[in-house]
């Protein structure tokens, strides 16, 4: 059989995994304990019923920017939507990425923000956060200066440690960069501020937001960019046409009718949060704090794979970020509902205690 060779650039490269396995308690990839909220599913359901099945979909997805628009108080024409927001990323990647350009990212971060760029062949420049995973500034500058990325990645609340980067280094890092600074907030809804108010039309800001967390929709892989008009423009060249079809774009603007009760349920999501650090800090584990709904943590005394496989004998799966850089040992656990997470809580306790 005659068969082709992967491009040899992409032959390097590990794929992105996060291993699927059937248990009761699955707190490992960050999604809502919950489905969307009573009468979501009657509200859409009736709106697809008027889907014109034989036609194309709005390729400007015109009222599911229109709404997403008016829910952040900005224009539609700075709205950019795609199949989840690693698609934002990659169309982002596509548009200014490509051979001879580079991308920056501080790790620990998003395995994504550099797995993306090397699939569009763009060249990744990573910095080192510090030993509390902050941004170090004095690395920020040295990385930009000596690489010239055209885009700066950062994360906030950055995944996996649940930092929140603040205002006041978000506008310093906007200052030093040559290119764009993307500002990943899938978890912006449990932060206490959002890079959302530092972008405007002459600013390189933009923030990508998601469906899959907070709204309770990871099934239907729909995210945004929030950025100045001429890059919408720019993106909306590049992506495929239609990418985006009319269910999804139905579903996302049905699902932003239920504003209220997604509020209702990040701010138990923030009550539980704490809960659950301060059950934490009771076990010989170090706990980082959290501006998202996740948290991440690493045994003291017992190797994190180990933590990790006897949990997972005990039906909870947690993320096993133990052989991930600069992440020795570390694991992250997604907040669940009360009962999921007290099941977490007592099986790493028994763990714990008879290791
Ligand atoms: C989960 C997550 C996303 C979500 O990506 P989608 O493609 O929208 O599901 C994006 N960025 C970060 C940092 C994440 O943790």
């Amino acid at each position: 059989m005659k068969r082709p060779r992967v491009r040899d650039d992409l032959a390097l490269h590990p794929g992105y995994h996060s291993p699927q396995v059937e248990v009761d308690v699955r707190l490992n990839t960050n999604e809502a304990p919950e489905p969307p909220p009573e009468g979501f599913r009657e509200a859409l359901a009736a709106e697809l019923a008027g889907v014109e099945w034989h036609r194309y979909p709005d390729r400007a997805a015109t009222e599911l920017r229109e709404a997403i628009a008016a829910h952040h108080g900005v224009q539609a024409s700075q709205v950019f939507v795609a199949n989840g927001s690693n698609e934002v990323l990659q169309t982002l990647c596509l548009t200014y990425g490509g051979p001879g350009r580079s991308v920056a990212t501080f790790e620990p971060t998003y395995a994504l923000h550099s797995h993306i760029p090397k699939i569009t062949n763009t060249a990744v420049v990573s910095g080192e956060r510090t030993e509390d995973f902050a941004l170090d500034m004095d690395e920020v500058r040295r990385v930009l200066t000596e690489h010239d990325p055209t885009i700066t990645f950062l994360c906030s609340p950055n995944n996996p440690t649940g930092m929140v980067e603040t205002e006041e280094t978000v506008r310093a890092v906007a200052d030093l960069a040559p290119g764009l600074v993307v500002v990943d907030e899938a978890y912006g809804q449990f932060a206490p501020w959002s890079a959302l108010e530092l972008v405007d039309e002459t600013s390189p800001i933009v923030v990508t937001r998601t469906y899959s967390k907070t709204w309770s929709m990871a099934a239907a892989r729909l995210g945004y960019l929030i950025g100045p008009t001429w890059l919408v423009e720019e993106l909306s060249e590049v992506v495929l046409p239609y990418h985006l079809d009319a269910v999804k774009q139905i579903a996302g603007r049905v699902a932003l009718d239920f504003e209220p009760q997604m509020r209702r349920r990040v701010s138990d999501l923030v009550e539980e949060r704490g809960r659950v650090t301060a059950a934490l800090s009771q076990l010989p584990v170090t706990v980082w704090p959290s501006g998202a709904n996740f948290i991440l943590f690493r045994p003291d005394a017992v190797d994190g794979d180990t933590v990790w496989q006897r949990l997972v004998e005990r039906s909870v799966l947690v993320r096993n970020c133990a052989s991930w850089p600069r992440l020795d040992g570390c694991l992250r656990i997604t907040l669940g509902t009360p009962g999921e997470d007290d099941r977490f809580l007592d099986a790493l306790t028994d763990i714990l205690e008879t290791s």
